[in-house]
């Protein structure tokens, strides 16, 4: 904020704000600021407007001014919502440059950044603060406020019940007043209902609260000795004597029995109306001050490491760590974020979504305690206005979070952690922002001033082409944490086993002999196949009949456990049939294999070990994931067979052995990235094996044991991997030697859905000069929730001066096409350097 700038404001009489409004129209609105607001308006302030004619938004004020709208009269802004801004200057400056670079509005990018607390509308719903009693407070609020709070203590309303309720036009300076004494919260979709996370406290009624009546109370318990000590450790842990007001946050429960203290004797206390017992609401960031960890001692490689990840900030804004799997990167970066706090600046790591599981965080805040906020997409949106907010306060310096954390409040970054920086879900798909979280936090740290990290073991080909041309500083870490050893990798001849009969159901017989060997070691076993569900398919021996989705242009997933047929696009589902509805025959077969039909063969091989399964059915649950993440760490399960989630971050002290099913289907996915992904996955899954002491194995099985690709992950050999990737992007022009927009159509009617596409890429191929058009053409799935896709590859070369402006006119080509009356009802959807 420049304070000049508010000052001259000041001065001025009728003035007017723009207004960045969470609806996807390419613009900002102006609004008039009432004369007993003019002193405090400030930029980056929310307010509260009506937008149309009943809507009643929250906006961002992005500037002042006192030039009134030419074509209109301007609506009064109905309030300010805050004291401070909200969003800090650098934020907006960012949310300008997502909407431009990924072709979307500025509402579109407010919309994903701000928690919906923090959003006031027509749209919101209202519940009471579950910290809050009314008792203590009565006298704070006013009539309507209390007729309010008394309806929310039984229900939540939603705006439009509330304004019945009260007989109110407008509810924002009820509901800004009520949010601000803390009595109720607000949230947007009944899902998000705020469940606190809450713990036992004891205090003394309010009678006893009393030196005499202590007193008292001390005499007649002096026959009863266990009773006294209740008292007596109370009392230690609440000093009443000189704070009697202290009584009031009691103590909690699990404190107080600590030690001999006997539970039964305190409840009869609490029956006899001495004690009683209150639910207390526990901040999910204010844990208990946990044991202070012994100082991490760096090694030798890591010490060094760390050295030239600084010396390489001397050069360059940008640094690539590629350290392979288990070198010890997260002890290199807990270093660089204390440093980076130390000097005042604030920190932000960002993670893959799954990754963010309690073994980072636990271990980070051991470190960093409470000043460390988390951010995750699994939090209600309650605890992410607490980080939001915490962040502005300057009670959070250091963020962990998933890739939505680069929208937070952040004024003064002095580090950006990017791990996993290869990793696809730092790229969002629906809805827009399509934005790339690592590419998003480059700009960011350009504009923070600030340095930012890439780590991975196996770092994208873009991000590592700009190393070794020295865009980005380079550094390796290739030696593992310890002297560990990388993993034995054995590729898996599935045609020559198939020919001596040693294959049983899906697994191989060098496998089934590893699995063994491992399990009578007591070592642990992962499995990897990324396909969930029993199998991928069902079909009739007699005549061929595949079950498909009736929305979609896929055929069904069979999962067995539910018995029924699943689409994996759109959810539909439909039960297994006893016959095929085409020729009745009973002979339905599955064709492939999902994690569920692995398990099941696991456990009938190996019917003495516990097996589990982790893939997206079995973790749905909010802690589905840390439950068999736990299991498996405390050695409870033995093998563990999963989808993609269980190559991320994990770290297991006993895992031995590593399976990997369908290397083949990995490779020859039509894709130009399906080698990378393929040499990425399997790396990333044969790093859990051995990590510490242990050497490990990893089986893939394979039909093509002397595929290239295949060879290049037995080497580890990383370099070879990459150049030969390059060579082949360069021949065929592909990023990082071009830069792609994928442009989708979607339609409900399958031939004006290629009308459209008709259209669009022939006016694409006369406005757009400097780039290539290729399409339209049908994508592998052409028709998703019954919509029909049809897409277009927009290709740019790499040294086009012109992008901006390519892309300004793919847009205004698009918005041309849309105006033609039969085409409204499409969608064309822009996404600017798909994944
Ligand atoms: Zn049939
Ligand atoms: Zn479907």
């Amino acid at each position: 904020m420049n304070p000049e700038q508010n000052a001259d404001i000041e001065s001025r009489n009728t003035l007017f704000a723009e207004l960045l409004l969470p609806v996807p129209v390419p613009k900002l609105f102006t609004y008039r600021v009432p004369n007993h607001l003019s002193h405090k308006v400030l930029i980056g302030q929310r307010a509260i407007v009506q937008f149309g004619d009943r809507k009643i938004l929250t906006g961002i004020i992005t500037a002042i001014h006192d030039h009134p709208p030419r074509d209109y009269e301007a609506k009064y802004i109905l309030e300010i919502l805050d004291d401070f801004p909200t969003v800090a200057d650098i934020q907006l400056k960012l949310f300008k440059w997502i909407a431009d670079y990924y072709l979307c509005t500025m509402g579109e990018v407010m919309n994903a950044a701000l928690p919906s607390g923090l959003k006031l509308s027509s749209e919101s719903r209202v519940q009471i603060h579950p910290a809050f009693s009314l008792e203590e407070r009565e006298q704070a609020f006013s009539e309507k406020e209390l007729i309010l709070i008394k309806r929310l203590m039984n229900e939540s309303l939603d705006y439009s019940q509330i304004v019945t309720l009260l007989g109110v036009k407008h509810l924002y300076s009820i509901l800004k007043s009520l949010v601000g004494k803390e009595a109720v919260i607000l949230y947007e979709e009944v899902k998000e209902k705020f469940k606190p996370k809450t713990e036992k406290k004891v205090r003394l009624t309010e009678a006893y609260n009393e030196a005499s009546v202590l007193e008292t109370l001390f005499t007649t318990l002096a026959t009863k000795p266990k009773q006294e000590a209740v008292i007596l450790k109370y009392l230690q842990e609440v000093p009443l004597l000189s704070h009697p007001e202290k009584n009031k946050s009691g103590i909690l429960k699990r404190k107080l029995l600590e030690g001999d203290i006997s539970e039964s004797s305190m409840n009869t206390l609490v029956k006899n109306g001495v004690l009683e017992e209150f639910e207390f609401i526990v901040s999910r960031f204010e844990e208990e001050a946990l044991p202070s960890q012994p100082p991490i001692q760096l090694s030798v490689e890591q010490q060094q490491t760390q050295y030239e990840i600084l010396s390489g900030f001397k050069q360059h804004e940008i640094v690539l760590l590629h350290g392979i799997t288990g070198s010890g990167k997260t002890e290199i970066y807990i270093n660089l974020i204390k440093q980076a706090l130390e000097s005042g600046s604030q920190v932000l790591y960002l993670l893959p979504e799954i990754a963010l599981t309690t073994q980072i965080v636990q271990r980070m805040k051991k470190i960093f305690g409470t000043t460390m906020g988390v951010y995750h997409s699994r939090f209600s949106d309650n605890e992410r206005v607490e980080v939001w907010n915490g962040i502005l306060n300057g009670r959070f310096k250091f963020v962990v979070g998933v890739r939505s954390s680069v929208f937070l409040p952040f004024d003064n970054l002095g580090l950006i952690i990017v791990d996993e920086e290869h990793d696809a879900s730092y790229k969002q798909q629906e809805p827009a922002p399509r934005y790339h979280a690592r590419d998003v936090a480059m700009v960011m740290g350009q504009m923070h001033h600030s340095k930012v990290l890439l780590g991975s073991a196996t770092p994208s080909v873009e991000t590592y082409f700009q190393a070794v041309r020295g865009k980005y500083g380079l550094v390796r870490l290739d030696k593992r944490f310890g002297d560990a050893q990388l993993p034995k990798i054995i590729l898996n001849d599935m045609g020559r086993e198939r020919k001596q009969k040693t294959v049983k159901g899906e697994f191989s017989g060098v496998l089934l002999k590893q699995i063994e060997d491992a399990l009578s070691k007591k070592e642990q076993v992962i499995i990897f196949q990324n396909r969930r569900g029993y199998s991928p398919m069902i079909n009739c021996e007699d005549c061929g009949w595949v079950p498909k989705c009736i929305n979609c242009a896929v055929s069904l997933t069979y999962h067995q456990f539910r018995n029924a047929l699943v689409c994996h696009y759109c959810g539909y589902k439909q039960p297994l049939p006893q016959n095929c509805p085409t020729c009745t025959s009973t002979r339905l077969k599955s064709v492939g294999y999902g994690t569920e039909k692995l398990e099941e063969e696991l456990t009938l091989h190996f019917p003495e070990a516990t097996v589990q399964r982790m893939d997206l059915d079995t973790t749905r649950s909010k802690t589905g994931y840390e439950t068999i993440i736990d299991q498996f760490e405390r050695g409870e399960t033995n093998i563990l067979v999963g989808t993609q989630m269980i190559t991320k971050g994990l770290d297991f002290d006993n895992v031995s052995l590593v399976g990997i099913f369908n290397a083949d289907r990995m490779i020859h996915f039509p894709d130009f990235r399906s080698y990378e992904r393929a040499f990425q996955l399997i790396t990333q899954v044969s790093g859990r094996a051995g990590r510490r002491d242990k050497p490990g194995q990893v089986v893939i099985q394979t039909s093509n044991p002397d595929h290239p690709l295949l060879l290049t992950i037995l080497k580890h050999a990383f370099e070879d991997f990459y150049n030969s990737q390059v060579a082949d992007r360069e021949a065929h022009d592909y990023p990082p030697f071009s830069r792609l927009i994928e442009v989708t159509v979607k339609h409900t009617d399958k031939k004006i859905c290629r009308t459209i596409a008709q259209v669009l890429s022939d006016s694409l191929r006369t406005s757009l000069s400097g780039a290539k058009i290729f399409g339209p053409g049908e994508p592998m799935v052409s028709k998703i929730r019954n919509q029909f896709l049809m897409s277009i590859l927009v290709k740019i070369p790499r040294s086009s001066h012109e992008l901006a402006s390519i892309k300004q006119k793919l847009v205004t080509t698009t918005q041309n096409v849309l105006k033609e009356k039969e085409y409204r009802n499409s969608r064309i959807i822009l996404d600017v350097d798909p994944v």
